[in-house]
């Protein structure tokens, strides 16, 4: 049976820009469709509030793009619930014709090295989430006394947490980085972070502008070694032939910076090219990292791949920070690919197992749990529309179930739980406040970064209504 697409009910699961762009897509195509969206935290917009950078306002400002979506009919935001503990998949399933998970993929991937959780020792997700004030890393600590940091890995995410690490605190004050963070970075003494990449500099994951920024410190040296600027036959023939924009600009980049050497600037930046990490080694907190120099060999795709070497050496930091990359976790009541770290899907569309051409009925992904980490923000909104488009050509062909009970009788078994949902409204409030306790402070916002806290301002605004 064909659902009216001005009657469809569908909940979408996160409220990031994967799911804000799959509200966007059904909004558009489907005038009249009443969407529910759902977020385990009070506060909506996943990693552009959690995760991405505080010195990057001008990508958080898609945000306003969020709120014109939850300002149309039929949508509301349900904050403060977790699927999995406070709602089940099989009780949205009853309650909306279609369910869009658009989750993320929020676990760190990890290097399977000894020591790797030697105190001192973190996830990249960690740090971000500390200075972005997400509830869940506020609360962490970083021995910003050490003078020396390793990051691992070469990607955007490693670029944003160098970035951060050695911008100078008072240059950071003029953004929404969370006041403890702020206050801690005040006092660092880091004076040098080095990025190790385990292949070469043709290789790196990040993009240009976000290299760039970390030449543009105050104070800060960025050391390449001309040496790692010698390539690989690959790695050349790629960087001539190919026209891969971002590759020949870093690099222009790292040929600059290789050029240019030390200006005794007192902190610094070291690339550190085809290196892998082997252990992390120290007496109760980690001290030391021990690093294999990698060849690169073919990797029969048309690019390298790293193939450890006999030359190790040992290199003295006080902090590590793991950047190689997000892994989604595994939803109750769906199926998993362990191996992509994702829930299996075609085009959107969940299927029973990896390959598998049998559909889960009525279940949808988009964003990184659908595709794998990878993308910016912009790269969710073709990848939702995909989504959205399989979901009504569904609703049409008559291949969705429709609901038979409704988001309203949904509220009241939340309420019947003792659930302590949250609107849009509620957020607003939340907003307003963290924008007031800024203005006192001279800073565009500063947020609140505790659930308990959120949810008294909230009960407060409520109660004096
Ligand atoms: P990423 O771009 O996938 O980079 C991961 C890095 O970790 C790569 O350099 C990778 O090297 C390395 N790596 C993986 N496994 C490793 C291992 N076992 N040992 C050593 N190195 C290892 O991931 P990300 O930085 O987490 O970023 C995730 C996504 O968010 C990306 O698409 C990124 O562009 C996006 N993002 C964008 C922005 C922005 O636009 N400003 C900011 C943050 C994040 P190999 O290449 O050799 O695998």
């Amino acid at each position: 049976m064909s659902i009216p697409l001005t009657e469809l009910r569908v909940a979408i699961i996160g409220s990031g820009p994967a799911g804000f762009y799959a509200a966007e897509s059904l909004q558009k195509a489907a005038p009249g469709v009443q969407i529910t969206m759902f977020d385990r935290l009070p506060t909506p917009f996943g990693l552009v509030r959690g995760g991405v950078a505080p010195d990057h306002p001008k990508i958080k400002s898609v945000s306003r793009v969020f709120d014109r979506i939850a300002s149309q009919p039929g949508f509301r935001f349900v904050g403060h619930v977790t699927v999995g503990e406070d709602l089940s998949h099989e009780q949205l399933r009853q309650h909306f014709d279609a369910v869009i998970y658009a989750v993320g993929a929020e676990l760190d991937r990890h290097l399977d090295i000894p020591g790797e959780f030697l105190e001192g020792s973190h996830s990249a997700t960690e740090l971000v989430g500390w200075y972005n004030g997400h509830p869940s890393y506020a609360d962490r600590r970083f021995d910003l006394a050490q003078q020396s940091a390793a990051v691992i890995g070469i990607g955007n995410v490693a670029m944003d947490t160098t970035r951060i690490l050695l911008t100078p605190a008072d240059q950071l004050a003029g953004t929404d980085l969370a006041a403890t963070a702020l206050a801690e970075l005040g006092t660092s003494r880091l004076n040098a972070v080095h990025i190790l990449a385990r292949r070469g500099p043709v290789q790196a994951a990040c993009t240009t502008p976000e290299l760039k920024e970390l030449g543009e410190i105050p104070g800060v040296d960025v050391i390449v070694d001309p040496a790692d600027l010698d390539l690989d036959p690959i790695s050349a023939r790629h960087l001539a032939e190919d026209h891969d924009r971002t590759t020949e600009n870093n690099i222009a980049l790292f040929r600059h910076w290789a050029e240019r050497g030390s200006t005794d600037a007192p902190r610094r930046i070291v690339f550190h090219f085809c290196v892998s990490p082997l252990e992390l080694i120290g007496e109760g907190r980690v001290a030391v990292l021990r690093v294999v120099r990698n060849q690169l060999v073919p990797d029969g795709r048309g690019s390298v791949r790293a193939e450890p070497t006999d030359a190790i050496r040992e290199v003295p930091v006080g902090l590590i920070f793991r950047s190689v990359g997000y892994r989604g976790t595994a939803i109750a009541g769906l199926p998993f690919d362990q191996q992509r770290g994702i829930v299996p899907n075609a085009s959107g569309r969940v299927v029973e197992s990896p390959g598998s051409a049998t559909f889960v009925r009525g279940v949808y992904v988009c964003g990184w749990i659908k595709r794998g980490p990878h993308g910016i923000i912009g790269t969710n909104k073709t990848d939702a529309a995909e989504t959205v488009d399989h979901l009504l050509a569904d609703a049409v062909s008559g291949r969705l179930a429709p609901a038979s009970g409704s988001p309203a009788l949904l509220d009241q078994e939340l309420a019947d739980a003792g659930v302590d949902v949250t609107t849009w409204a509620d957020w607003v409030v939340l907003d307003q406040a963290e924008r007031d306790r800024g203005a006192q402070a001279g800073r565009p916002r500063e947020k609140i970064v505790s659930v308990p806290e959120m949810l008294a301002a909230i009960h407060a605004a409520r109660a004096a209504r």
